[in-house]
């Protein structure tokens, strides 16, 4: 077994309660030790003399300790021991609490490299808790980088310290590199081996920046590669459905909609048809702004899915909203023979199994669900197509694990609201197509966006007032207690009861939160939908999906509680008729945070426009939810930072592509699938 395979427990001082918590952190193999990198660094000074030392600072020197030891018990079980240094120029009183056995670490006339922090005390000057270890000219003297390492409770800087240490200095060999030759000399890069004894303990700055530069290529390399190399195996599988329909049908279906498609929707809609009609299996996300009307495409392509004799699969990502989309198949097919069903966590057992059974006997065409119909042991008779909306609330790995339900590969199209900064889509969704719907509906106006402080909140129920005079409905939207639906209900509740009996008395209010039946809150968007609600107080229940076209006002209680994406989200769901919609978010700004996101929701509704600043202000980990995406875990890479590196290595791996030698270039394909990380590999197994 090579040095890096080994366990961490194979290294001197990694017991089995050390060894266990590293693996909190992932930390399993030395070469995973090497991967865990410094969060940040301590630089020491330069070696000073002792003379020239101030007070506050924090200083290194090089002395030897001088006369003895002198240890001193205080009450309560504290030990002080005092031991003195000196360098010729001066004397340090080197201070430890309750660690006596300093005093027979260290020995006398041998030189020591001493940091801490300096503190004048009695006309002396004190080092508390100095970091002592054996003088090495060369190594001390430069003005030492430490590696500071993220931690959990039982482990120190100093264990991992020591580990990075006892593991660089065992490597003899370089490690082997990741990133071929070619690359490394086209592209400037460190050596790997130096790169990660430097990144743990640099020289200087500039070596630092050098290091992670070669590190972040190497992570951004093996992810364009693994996902170029599973963008080509899906081009090249020709293990696809070819779906074939009367086209007579779907014109019919088309012409009876009710309105022409939008010549986005058109464009789309051939898109996913070209794609339903070769035997690659088709891979495609559509982004659309909410209200472009996604849903309707969902409805044509499962239509030709049908039509071409496969069932299909439409996936929600809440109740609500699964509920929703049945009854607008419902609708859209009325009076075509097609068999629709719901399957969502709501329904009873028994209704659950006879669904099972006739998706098993192909007698449902389409089913509408929830991550219920994730379960094992839902079969199908024939899925040719599977459409999720709202995919971000979807992780990858459940994309994969529906994909398996269908004997040949079935068909994928995601739709989304999430907008995802160009520079962005290529890489998070290198695996899919994508479709854009960059037109909204004839006739939609955009939402008219007011901040208001709290105070004004009367002025806002009148307003709610004066809509439900005109005829329109509208939504309340809780603030955000935290991330507890039972928490958040509890507040939807209380207001809905101060609304009802105070300022809102007259008016028909609906309640609804997520601590509700599936079948009560159905019950709910059913009488709101028919009108019969004027005001519906909610939770984020609605955030995603909802569609009641008559609702033209939405009301956001405490909207500096909310991100930019849920904010936009919740005004989607107005402005979805001709007439004017109207979004009020109610804070009391108390950050320059706050502040700027109201400030972006009054001035757009661009959803491109929002993602970006969105991003801006949260930073790319926060803003991709990672885990969420299921999308690989980047260890140093940051997609929107280093978008340059990011560059480099996607012109780096067409070069490699473009290589004739195939058994190499298999080799270091097979190399990326491995060494990335979990998440991606199950990315890449789909
Ligand atoms: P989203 O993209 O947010 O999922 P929906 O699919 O819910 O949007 O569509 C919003 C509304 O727009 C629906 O009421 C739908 O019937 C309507 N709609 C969709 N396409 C068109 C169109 N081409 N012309 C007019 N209205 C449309
Ligand atoms: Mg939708």
């Amino acid at each position: 077994m090579g040095l890096l395979e080994q366990s961490v427990n194979t290294v001197k001082g990694i017991g089995p309660k050390k060894t266990k918590l590293l693996a909190r952190l992932d930390i399993n193999t030395l070469e995973d030790v090497l991967y865990y990198f410094p969060r940040d660094y301590e630089i020491h000074p330069k070696i000073s003399s002792i003379n020239s030392i101030k007070s506050g600072e924090m200083v290194s020197i090089c002395g030897k300790f001088e006369g003895n030891p002198k240890l001193a018990r205080k009450h309560r079980g504290l030990s002080i021991l005092e031991w003195t240094a000196t360098d010729g120029t001066g004397q340090v009183t080197c201070i430890w609490f309750n660690q006596p056995y300093r005093a027979r670490q260290y020995n006398k006339n041998v030189p020591y490299y001493i940091y801490g922090k300096a503190i004048r005390a009695y006309g002396k000057i004190q080092i508390q808790n100095p970091i002592v270890e054996e003088y090495r000219p060369g190594f001390h003297d430069g003005g030492r980088i430490e590696p500071i390492y993220p931690l959990v409770d039982g482990l120190t800087q100093k264990d991992l310290r020591n580990l990075t240490q006892n593991i660089l200095e065992r490597i003899e060999e370089d490690i082997e590199e990741d990133v071929p030759e070619i690359i490394i000399r086209e592209y400037g890069l460190v050596g790997k081996t130096y790169a990660l004894k430097t990144i743990h303990y640099p020289l200087n700055q500039d070596t630092l920046e050098e290091a992670k530069r070669r590190l972040i290529f190497d992570e951004l390399f093996l992810m364009q590669l693994a996902l170029h190399g599973q963008r080509e195996k899906r081009s090249k599988a020709k293990n696809g459905l070819l779906i074939r329909w009367n086209n007579e049908d779907m014109a019919d279906f088309i012409r009876k909609l009710g309105y022409p498609l939008t010549g986005a929707q058109v464009r789309v809609v051939e898109e996913i048809f070209r794609d339903l009609n070769s035997n690659v299996p088709m891979n495609r996300l559509v982004y659309g702004d909410v209200g472009s009307g996604k849903t309707v495409i969902a409805a044509i392509a499962l239509y030709a899915a049908v039509l071409g004799g496969y069932q299909g699969v439409l996936m929600a990502p809440t109740e609500i909203l699964a509920r929703q989309h049945l009854e607008t198949l419902e609708q859209l097919f009325l009076g075509i023979e097609i068999r629709l069903a719901l399957l969502t966590g709501g329904i009873p057992n028994s209704e659950k199994e006879r669904i099972k059974e006739l998706l098993s006997t192909g007698e449902i065409h389409i089913v509408v669900a929830t991550h219920a119909i994730l379960q094992d042991d839902v079969e199908f008779h024939r899925l040719g197509l599977v459409v999720t909306d709202e995919q971000h609330r979807f992780g990858v790995r459940q994309r994969a694990t529906i994909i398996q339900k269908g004997n040949k590969t079935p068909h994928i199209l995601v739709m989304s609201a999430t907008p995802i900064p160009r520079t962005m889509a290529l890489t998070l969704y290198g695996d899919l197509d994508i479709s854009i719907i960059d037109e909204l509906p004839p006739g939609r106006k955009p939402v008219k966006t007011y901040h208001v402080p709290s105070s004004m909140r009367e002025r806002v129920y009148a307003f709610i007032r004066r809509q439900v005079e005109l005829g329109y409905q509208a939504y309340l939207v809780c603030p955000l207690v935290e991330e507890s639906q039972d928490i958040d209900a509890e507040s939807a509740i209380k207001m809905f009861n101060t609304l009802r009996t105070e300022s809102l008395s007259n008016l028909r209010l609906g309640l609804i939160h997520g601590r509700m039946k599936a079948d009560e809150k159905e019950e709910v968007m059913k009488t709101f939908q028919d009108g019969d609600i004027d005001v519906l107080i909610s939770t984020t229940v609605i955030e995603v999906g909802v569609n009641v076209a008559n609702a033209n006002l939405v009301v956001i209680e405490n909207a500096d509680r909310f991100g930019l994406a849920a904010l936009h989200q919740l005004r989607g769901r107005v402005g979805r008729s001709k007439d004017q919609g109207y979004c009020i978010l109610i804070a009391d700004i108390s950050t320059e945070n706050a502040r700027e996101r109201m400030n972006i929701m009054v001035k757009t509704n661009d959803g491109f426009e929002i993602s970006q600043k969105d991003l801006e202000l949260r930073g790319p980990g926060e803003f991709l939810g990672v885990k969420q995406h299921g999308l690989p875990q980047l260890k140093i890479a940051d997609l929107i930072r280093d978008v340059d590196i990011l560059n480099e290595t996607k012109d780096a791996v067409e070069k490699i592509m473009a290589l004739e030698d195939s058994e190499y270039k298999s080799t270091i394909l097979q190399r990326a699938y491995n060494k990335f990380n979990r998440s991606m590999r199950e990315v890449v197994l789909n």
